[in-house]
Protein backbone atom coordinates (compact mmCIF):
# COMPACT_ATOMS: atom_id res chain seq x y z
CA UNK A 1 0.00 0.00 0.00
CA UNK A 2 3.09 2.34 0.64
CA UNK A 3 6.26 3.31 -0.14
CA UNK A 4 8.59 0.76 1.91
CA UNK A 5 10.85 3.64 2.73
CA UNK A 6 8.62 5.83 4.32
CA UNK A 7 6.43 2.75 5.61
CA UNK A 8 9.42 1.73 7.63
CA UNK A 9 10.41 5.07 8.88
CA UNK A 10 10.45 5.52 12.52
CA UNK A 11 9.16 8.71 14.15
CA UNK A 12 11.65 11.32 14.71
CA UNK A 13 13.60 11.50 18.15
CA UNK A 14 12.54 15.50 17.84
CA UNK A 15 9.06 14.60 17.49
CA UNK A 16 9.67 12.01 20.45
CA UNK A 17 11.40 14.37 22.43
CA UNK A 18 9.09 17.44 22.18
CA UNK A 19 6.01 14.48 22.22
CA UNK A 20 7.46 13.84 25.87
CA UNK A 21 8.69 16.98 26.68
CA UNK A 22 4.69 18.49 26.55
CA UNK A 23 3.23 15.12 28.03
CA UNK A 24 5.73 15.86 31.33
CA UNK A 25 5.54 19.65 31.60
CA UNK A 26 9.61 19.73 30.67
CA UNK A 27 11.85 22.58 29.73
CA UNK A 28 12.61 21.77 25.81
CA UNK A 29 16.27 22.49 25.05
CA UNK A 30 15.76 19.61 22.79
CA UNK A 31 13.89 20.96 19.32
CA UNK A 32 16.42 24.09 17.89
CA UNK A 33 14.20 26.66 17.79
CA UNK A 34 14.78 30.49 19.64
CA UNK A 35 12.37 31.51 22.61
CA UNK A 36 12.50 35.16 21.14
CA UNK A 37 9.78 35.99 18.42
CA UNK A 38 12.29 37.38 15.90
CA UNK A 39 12.78 41.31 14.65
CA UNK A 40 9.90 43.34 15.09
CA UNK A 41 10.12 45.36 11.88
CA UNK A 42 10.79 42.42 9.52
CA UNK A 43 7.46 40.74 10.97
CA UNK A 44 5.50 43.87 10.72
CA UNK A 45 6.79 44.34 7.23
CA UNK A 46 4.83 40.84 6.37
CA UNK A 47 1.99 42.01 8.30
CA UNK A 48 1.90 45.40 5.88
CA UNK A 49 2.79 43.01 2.89
CA UNK A 50 -0.25 40.42 3.96
CA UNK A 51 -2.57 43.31 4.14
CA UNK A 52 -1.63 45.55 1.44
CA UNK A 53 0.64 43.45 -1.04
CA UNK A 54 -0.17 40.70 -3.71
CA UNK A 55 -1.00 37.48 -2.16
CA UNK A 56 -1.53 35.65 -5.28
CA UNK A 57 0.63 33.39 -6.59
CA UNK A 58 4.55 34.54 -6.63
CA UNK A 59 6.92 33.31 -9.83
CA UNK A 60 8.21 30.00 -9.17
CA UNK A 61 11.53 31.04 -8.83
CA UNK A 62 10.50 33.44 -6.03
CA UNK A 63 9.90 36.99 -6.11
CA UNK A 64 12.66 39.16 -8.01
CA UNK A 65 13.26 41.64 -5.32
CA UNK A 66 13.76 38.87 -2.98
CA UNK A 67 16.35 37.02 -5.40
CA UNK A 68 18.35 40.28 -6.54
CA UNK A 69 18.28 40.65 -2.27
CA UNK A 70 19.72 37.36 -1.72
CA UNK A 71 22.20 37.84 -4.30
CA UNK A 72 23.17 41.28 -2.99
CA UNK A 73 23.41 39.70 0.63
CA UNK A 74 25.83 36.86 -0.55
CA UNK A 75 27.94 39.31 -2.53
CA UNK A 76 28.25 41.21 0.96
CA UNK A 77 28.80 38.87 3.29
CA UNK A 78 30.84 36.07 1.53
CA UNK A 79 32.12 38.04 -1.53
CA UNK A 80 30.19 35.49 -4.15
CA UNK A 81 28.72 37.52 -7.95
CA UNK A 82 25.56 35.34 -8.18
CA UNK A 83 23.55 36.44 -10.48
CA UNK A 84 19.56 36.91 -9.17
CA UNK A 85 17.96 35.99 -12.30
CA UNK A 86 19.43 32.55 -13.65
CA UNK A 87 21.16 31.66 -10.56
CA UNK A 88 19.17 32.37 -7.51
CA UNK A 89 15.87 30.33 -6.47
CA UNK A 90 13.28 31.15 -3.64
CA UNK A 91 12.12 27.18 -2.07
CA UNK A 92 9.98 26.95 0.86
CA UNK A 93 12.53 26.68 3.39
CA UNK A 94 16.14 24.58 3.73
CA UNK A 95 14.51 21.52 3.63
CA UNK A 96 12.14 22.28 0.08
CA UNK A 97 15.69 23.23 -1.53
CA UNK A 98 17.39 20.00 0.01
CA UNK A 99 14.58 17.74 -1.52
CA UNK A 100 14.79 19.90 -5.16
CA UNK A 101 18.02 19.01 -4.71
CA UNK A 102 18.59 15.58 -4.37
CA UNK A 103 14.97 14.82 -7.03
CA UNK A 104 17.07 16.98 -9.58
CA UNK A 105 20.46 15.92 -9.34
CA UNK A 106 20.33 12.22 -8.33
CA UNK A 107 19.60 9.39 -10.84
CA UNK A 108 19.26 6.12 -9.96
CA UNK A 109 22.30 4.58 -8.13
CA UNK A 110 24.21 7.16 -7.83
CA UNK A 111 26.23 7.64 -5.18
CA UNK A 112 26.15 10.18 -2.45
CA UNK A 113 28.39 11.22 0.38
CA UNK A 114 27.32 11.83 3.04
CA UNK A 115 28.60 13.04 6.56
CA UNK A 116 26.90 11.95 9.93
CA UNK A 117 26.12 12.70 12.18
CA UNK A 118 23.49 13.87 9.28
CA UNK A 119 20.72 16.13 8.99
CA UNK A 120 17.31 13.79 9.76
CA UNK A 121 16.11 14.03 5.85
CA UNK A 122 19.21 13.88 4.02
CA UNK A 123 19.67 10.02 4.31
CA UNK A 124 15.61 9.32 3.03
CA UNK A 125 15.28 11.77 0.62
CA UNK A 126 18.69 10.72 -1.12
CA UNK A 127 17.50 7.35 -1.03
CA UNK A 128 13.81 8.10 -2.32
CA UNK A 129 15.64 10.09 -5.16
CA UNK A 130 17.19 6.65 -6.16
CA UNK A 131 20.69 7.53 -4.46
CA UNK A 132 22.77 5.07 -2.24
CA UNK A 133 24.47 7.22 0.77
CA UNK A 134 27.96 6.55 0.72
CA UNK A 135 28.77 7.39 4.97
CA UNK A 136 31.45 9.04 6.33
CA UNK A 137 31.68 8.82 9.99
CA UNK A 138 32.67 12.07 11.94
CA UNK A 139 33.79 11.35 15.72
CA UNK A 140 33.81 13.92 18.91
CA UNK A 141 35.77 15.88 20.37
CA UNK A 142 36.81 17.45 16.68
CA UNK A 143 34.02 15.43 14.54
CA UNK A 144 36.76 16.41 11.31
CA UNK A 145 37.32 14.54 7.97
CA UNK A 146 40.32 13.54 6.38
CA UNK A 147 41.69 12.80 3.05
CA UNK A 148 41.93 8.89 3.95
CA UNK A 149 38.38 9.17 5.31
CA UNK A 150 37.30 10.96 1.77
CA UNK A 151 39.06 8.43 -0.34
CA UNK A 152 36.92 5.73 1.33
CA UNK A 153 34.13 7.03 0.95
CA UNK A 154 34.47 8.71 -2.91
CA UNK A 155 34.22 6.26 -5.71
CA UNK A 156 33.67 6.58 -9.54
CA UNK A 157 30.08 6.29 -9.13
CA UNK A 158 30.00 9.17 -6.49
CA UNK A 159 28.09 12.01 -8.08
CA UNK A 160 26.83 14.24 -5.25
CA UNK A 161 28.30 15.34 -1.81
CA UNK A 162 26.42 16.95 0.79
CA UNK A 163 27.76 19.22 3.46
CA UNK A 164 26.73 21.01 6.27
CA UNK A 165 28.59 23.81 7.38
CA UNK A 166 28.14 24.88 10.38
CA UNK A 167 27.54 21.39 11.25
CA UNK A 168 24.24 20.65 13.44
CA UNK A 169 23.86 18.48 15.44
CA UNK A 170 28.00 18.99 16.58
CA UNK A 171 27.99 23.05 16.46
CA UNK A 172 31.29 22.92 14.51
CA UNK A 173 32.52 25.04 11.86
CA UNK A 174 34.49 22.63 9.14
CA UNK A 175 38.11 24.55 8.94
CA UNK A 176 39.51 25.94 5.60
CA UNK A 177 42.03 23.60 4.77
CA UNK A 178 39.19 20.59 5.58
CA UNK A 179 36.95 22.80 2.50
CA UNK A 180 39.65 23.07 0.51
CA UNK A 181 40.30 19.09 0.77
CA UNK A 182 36.96 18.62 -0.13
CA UNK A 183 36.58 20.56 -3.09
CA UNK A 184 39.87 18.95 -4.68
CA UNK A 185 37.84 15.40 -4.28
CA UNK A 186 34.87 17.17 -6.19
CA UNK A 187 36.85 18.45 -8.25
CA UNK A 188 38.65 15.21 -9.21
CA UNK A 189 35.65 13.31 -9.23
CA UNK A 190 33.33 15.47 -10.96
CA UNK A 191 31.10 15.63 -8.50
CA UNK A 192 28.80 17.98 -7.07
CA UNK A 193 28.38 19.60 -3.96
CA UNK A 194 24.97 20.23 -1.96
CA UNK A 195 26.20 22.40 0.72
CA UNK A 196 23.66 23.30 3.42
CA UNK A 197 24.57 26.38 4.91
CA UNK A 198 21.38 27.40 6.88
CA UNK A 199 23.53 28.09 9.88
CA UNK A 200 26.16 30.33 8.05
CA UNK A 201 24.95 33.42 9.81
CA UNK A 202 24.93 31.83 13.37
CA UNK A 203 28.56 31.34 13.77
CA UNK A 204 30.86 32.87 17.06
CA UNK A 205 33.60 34.13 18.46
CA UNK A 206 34.73 36.57 15.23
CA UNK A 207 34.27 33.54 12.82
CA UNK A 208 33.53 34.39 9.18
CA UNK A 209 31.45 32.25 6.97
CA UNK A 210 33.43 30.20 4.13
CA UNK A 211 31.37 28.99 1.66
CA UNK A 212 32.51 25.66 -0.35
CA UNK A 213 31.09 27.66 -3.98
CA UNK A 214 34.35 29.64 -3.12
CA UNK A 215 36.80 27.06 -3.82
CA UNK A 216 39.03 26.63 -6.78
CA UNK A 217 37.14 24.66 -9.23
CA UNK A 218 33.52 24.72 -7.10
CA UNK A 219 31.55 27.36 -8.70
CA UNK A 220 30.22 25.31 -11.23
CA UNK A 221 29.65 22.47 -9.04
CA UNK A 222 28.30 23.81 -6.11
CA UNK A 223 24.58 23.97 -4.91
CA UNK A 224 23.99 27.04 -2.15
CA UNK A 225 21.78 26.18 0.38
CA UNK A 226 20.28 29.39 2.35
CA UNK A 227 17.26 29.88 5.10
CA UNK A 228 15.79 33.16 6.30
CA UNK A 229 14.61 31.01 9.24
CA UNK A 230 17.90 30.34 10.54
CA UNK A 231 19.38 34.27 9.65
CA UNK A 232 16.46 35.86 11.39
CA UNK A 233 15.36 33.43 14.35
CA UNK A 234 12.05 33.12 12.32
CA UNK A 235 12.04 29.38 12.18
CA UNK A 236 8.46 28.88 10.97
CA UNK A 237 8.89 31.19 7.99
CA UNK A 238 10.59 28.47 5.70
CA UNK A 239 12.07 30.68 3.28
CA UNK A 240 14.85 28.83 1.75
CA UNK A 241 17.06 30.10 -0.99
CA UNK A 242 18.65 27.92 -3.47
CA UNK A 243 21.46 29.22 -5.32
CA UNK A 244 23.82 27.50 -8.13
CA UNK A 245 25.64 28.22 -11.85
CA UNK A 246 22.99 28.75 -14.21
CA UNK A 247 23.25 24.86 -15.39
CA UNK A 248 22.24 23.41 -12.64
CA UNK A 249 19.71 26.06 -11.41
CA UNK A 250 17.48 24.91 -14.12
CA UNK A 251 17.72 21.54 -13.36
CA UNK A 252 16.78 22.23 -9.53
CA UNK A 253 13.88 24.60 -10.72
CA UNK A 254 12.51 22.35 -12.35
CA UNK A 255 12.09 20.31 -9.27
CA UNK A 256 11.03 22.64 -7.10
CA UNK A 257 8.51 23.70 -9.71
CA UNK A 258 6.62 20.20 -8.48
CA UNK A 259 7.05 20.27 -4.87
CA UNK A 260 6.08 23.33 -4.02
CA UNK A 261 5.57 25.33 -7.28
CA UNK A 262 6.35 28.66 -4.82
CA UNK A 263 6.23 29.94 -1.87
CA UNK A 264 4.28 32.92 0.26
CA UNK A 265 4.76 36.11 -1.17
CA UNK A 266 4.35 38.24 2.18
CA UNK A 267 7.15 36.51 3.42
CA UNK A 268 9.28 36.69 0.65
CA UNK A 269 8.70 40.43 0.85
CA UNK A 270 8.80 41.06 4.14
CA UNK A 271 12.30 38.77 4.24
CA UNK A 272 13.74 40.84 0.67
CA UNK A 273 13.29 43.78 3.19
CA UNK A 274 15.27 42.24 6.05
CA UNK A 275 18.06 40.92 3.61
CA UNK A 276 18.50 44.91 2.94
CA UNK A 277 17.83 46.38 6.41
CA UNK A 278 19.52 44.15 8.81
CA UNK A 279 23.03 45.05 8.91
CA UNK A 280 22.30 45.83 13.06
CA UNK A 281 20.43 42.97 13.35
CA UNK A 282 23.46 40.60 11.47
CA UNK A 283 26.08 42.10 13.55
CA UNK A 284 24.58 41.52 17.22
CA UNK A 285 22.57 38.25 16.92
CA UNK A 286 26.28 36.13 16.80
CA UNK A 287 27.04 37.57 19.88
CA UNK A 288 24.00 37.14 21.77
CA UNK A 289 23.47 34.13 20.71
CA UNK A 290 26.90 33.33 22.46
CA UNK A 291 25.94 35.07 25.66
CA UNK A 292 23.48 32.75 26.09
CA UNK A 293 25.65 29.27 25.04
CA UNK A 294 28.30 30.83 27.67
CA UNK A 295 25.96 31.10 29.84
CA UNK A 296 24.92 27.52 29.56
CA UNK A 297 28.19 26.23 29.32
CA UNK A 298 29.01 27.79 32.79
CA UNK A 299 25.90 26.38 34.18
CA UNK A 300 26.79 23.02 33.01
CA UNK A 301 30.17 23.11 34.27
CA UNK A 302 29.49 24.07 37.92
CA UNK A 303 27.31 21.45 37.27
CA UNK A 304 30.25 19.21 36.83
CA UNK A 305 29.06 18.43 33.16
CA UNK A 306 31.70 18.01 30.39
CA UNK A 307 30.47 20.22 27.39
CA UNK A 308 32.12 20.03 23.70
CA UNK A 309 33.14 23.38 21.78
CA UNK A 310 30.32 25.07 20.18
CA UNK A 311 31.70 27.69 17.37
CA UNK A 312 28.09 27.63 15.64
CA UNK A 313 24.53 26.59 15.34
CA UNK A 314 21.79 27.25 18.61
CA UNK A 315 23.31 24.05 20.03
CA UNK A 316 26.22 22.64 22.87
CA UNK A 317 26.87 19.35 23.36
CA UNK A 318 27.20 17.14 27.05
CA UNK A 319 30.03 14.87 26.31
CA UNK A 320 28.01 12.39 28.80
CA UNK A 321 31.40 10.00 29.38
CA UNK A 322 33.53 12.59 30.84
CA UNK A 323 30.24 14.00 32.72
CA UNK A 324 30.10 11.14 34.65
CA UNK A 325 26.70 9.58 32.93
CA UNK A 326 26.99 5.99 33.34
CA UNK A 327 24.34 5.04 30.15
CA UNK A 328 24.08 6.30 26.64
CA UNK A 329 22.74 9.13 25.33
CA UNK A 330 19.24 7.72 24.38
CA UNK A 331 18.74 5.99 27.91
CA UNK A 332 19.92 9.51 29.23
CA UNK A 333 17.40 12.47 27.24
CA UNK A 334 14.53 9.68 28.05
CA UNK A 335 15.56 9.74 31.68
CA UNK A 336 16.21 13.82 31.74
CA UNK A 337 12.68 14.43 29.83
CA UNK A 338 10.56 11.59 31.82
CA UNK A 339 12.28 11.87 35.04
CA UNK A 340 14.07 15.62 35.79
CA UNK A 341 12.20 17.58 33.30
CA UNK A 342 14.38 19.03 30.98
CA UNK A 343 14.52 17.67 27.24
CA UNK A 344 17.72 17.03 25.21
CA UNK A 345 18.27 15.17 21.84
CA UNK A 346 20.67 11.93 21.25
CA UNK A 347 23.36 13.02 19.14
CA UNK A 348 22.94 8.85 17.70
CA UNK A 349 19.84 9.61 16.47
CA UNK A 350 22.11 11.87 13.86
CA UNK A 351 24.05 8.36 12.93
CA UNK A 352 22.08 5.96 9.77
CA UNK A 353 25.05 3.37 11.74
CA UNK A 354 27.89 3.00 14.24
CA UNK A 355 26.35 5.21 15.89
CA UNK A 356 28.30 7.81 18.40
CA UNK A 357 26.36 7.21 21.67
CA UNK A 358 27.78 9.38 24.36
CA UNK A 359 26.77 12.91 23.50
CA UNK A 360 23.29 14.82 24.26
CA UNK A 361 22.57 17.83 22.07
CA UNK A 362 21.19 21.34 23.84
CA UNK A 363 19.44 23.85 22.44
CA UNK A 364 20.71 27.29 23.71
CA UNK A 365 18.49 29.87 22.03
CA UNK A 366 16.36 30.02 25.26
CA UNK A 367 16.00 32.49 27.99
CA UNK A 368 18.38 32.64 30.93
CA UNK A 369 16.34 31.14 33.51
CA UNK A 370 15.45 28.69 30.99
CA UNK A 371 19.03 27.76 30.72
CA UNK A 372 19.92 27.35 34.52
CA UNK A 373 17.03 25.44 35.28
CA UNK A 374 17.42 23.20 32.27
CA UNK A 375 21.49 22.96 33.46
CA UNK A 376 19.96 22.11 37.37
CA UNK A 377 17.43 19.57 35.62
CA UNK A 378 20.65 18.13 33.49
CA UNK A 379 22.76 17.63 37.00
CA UNK A 380 19.27 15.90 38.40
CA UNK A 381 18.95 13.63 35.62
CA UNK A 382 22.51 12.77 36.11
CA UNK A 383 22.26 11.94 39.50
CA UNK A 384 19.31 9.85 38.82
CA UNK A 385 20.80 8.15 36.16
CA UNK A 386 23.90 7.42 38.71
CA UNK A 387 21.70 6.00 41.59
CA UNK A 388 19.78 3.90 38.99
CA UNK A 389 23.49 2.39 37.62
CA UNK A 390 24.39 2.13 41.00
CA UNK A 391 21.65 0.01 42.49
CA UNK A 392 21.61 -2.47 39.41
CA UNK A 393 25.21 -3.33 39.97
N1 LIG B 1 19.39 21.84 7.45
C1 LIG B 1 19.84 21.88 8.71
C2 LIG B 1 21.22 21.40 9.02
C3 LIG B 1 19.01 22.36 9.73
O1 LIG B 1 19.46 22.39 10.99
C4 LIG B 1 17.70 22.81 9.40
C5 LIG B 1 16.75 23.32 10.44
N2 LIG B 1 16.82 22.73 11.68
C6 LIG B 1 17.29 22.74 8.06
C7 LIG B 1 18.17 22.26 7.11
C8 LIG B 1 15.92 23.15 7.66
O2 LIG B 1 15.81 24.51 7.34
P1 LIG B 1 14.38 25.16 7.11
O3 LIG B 1 13.73 25.32 8.44
O4 LIG B 1 14.67 26.45 6.42
O5 LIG B 1 13.62 24.22 6.24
Amino acid sequence: MANPLYEAMPTTVFAVMSGLAREHGAINLGQGYPDEPGPLAIRQKAADATLNGDNQYPPTFGLPELRQAVAAHYARFQGLDLDWASEVTITSGGTEALAAAFLGLIAPGDEVVLFQPLYDSYAPMVRRAGGVPRLVRLEPPHWRFDRAMLEAAFTPRTRLVVLNNPLNPTATVCPDEDLALLAAFCVAHDAVAVCDEVWEHVVFDGRAHRPLIAYPGMRERTVKIGSAGKMFALTGWKIGFLCAAPKLTAVLAKAHQFLTFTTAPNLQAAVAWGLENSADWFAAMPGDLARSRDRLTEALRREGFGVLPSQGTYFLNIDLAASGVREDDRSFCLRSVTEAGVAAIPVSAFYEEAPVTSIARLCFSKRDETLDEGARRLAKARDLSLRAHNAGR
